[in-house]
């Protein structure tokens, strides 16, 4: 299989040579100049919208989450909420050299696919950063830490503020710990792919995703099946706080 850099390469040169052929060898010049400045007509191209490479092994997070279901998360689910979000945003016209971020604190102007698979990209590539290899008594430091413990009165309690905001989500979803508008720390859930982000005001939490969990079925159900309460408690030991620490801004 081609790294994903080769392929975009191929896809980018494939495209050029066909246009090549097709405007004649005095229309090469001004194509391949036209090119570099034409980025939005070549989606294949390494942007925000793009999947980006998974930041560890599929068996990397055994024996919480196994192989197989990362394998599948990764390059079913996820993937196809990559492939299809790049098609809204061709469809309706997004600057794609803009961020996914501003794109979701506007997606009410667009269509259900834009919100779906939007959200579906975004809330995905967060959550992959969000978990690394288990750690024991896995907990955040320094400031984020402080935060929590005065905001939740402990983080146990956090924990369980968090974890009952992922078993009481209806259906599929996910859970979020953010930070809102006054710097305050927020726990709350979204439905399917619906992220704090959005300007859509039936959404219930709001704020800047400091730590997100995909409660969807897929993300659990070949090691858990209807037990999601012990997915989210084992989920703990993966949780990467280095990079929630990073996202608060400490
Ligand atoms: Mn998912």
């Amino acid at each position: 299989m081609m790294k994903n850099n080769s392929r975009r390469r191929f896809i980018k040169y494939g495209l050029v040579t066909t246009a090549m052929v097709a405007v004649g060898l005095e229309g090469v010049t001004s194509l391949l100049a036209s090119n570099q400045n034409s980025h939005s007509s070549l989606i294949s191209d390494d942007t925000e919208f793009d999947q980006q490479p998974l930041p560890y092994k599929y068996d990397a997070l055994e024996d919480i989450i196994d192989a197989m279901t990362m394998e599948i998360h990764y390059t079913k689910h996820a993937a196809a909420y990559s492939k299809n979000l790049k098609e809204a945003v061709l469809a309706e016209k997004v600057d794609i050299n803009s961020t996914v971020e501003t794109l979701l604190k506007n997606i009410s102007k667009y269509s259900t696919k834009m919100r779906n698979n939007g959200g579906g990209h975004y809330n995905h590539e967060m959550f992959w950063k969000c978990m690394r290899p288990k750690v024991e008594g896995n907990k955040p430091t320094g400031k984020l830490f402080t935060e929590i413990e005065s905001q939740f009165n402990s983080f146990e309690n956090f924990k369980k503020q968090f974890a009952d905001a992922g078993k009481n989500r209806f259906g599929s979803g996910w859970v979020w710990l953010c930070k809102d508008v006054t710097g305050k720390l927020q726990i709350g859930s979204t439905a399917n792919q619906d992220n704090p982000l959005m300007d859509i005001n039936s959404i219930e939490i709001k704020g800047q995703p400091l730590l997100c969990l995909d409660v969807w079925e897929h993300a659990y159900y070949l090691k858990y099946q209807n037990k999601r309460a012990d997915y989210i408690e084992k989920w703990w030991s993966l949780v990467n706080w280095e990079y929630v620490e990073k996202r608060f801004g400490v």
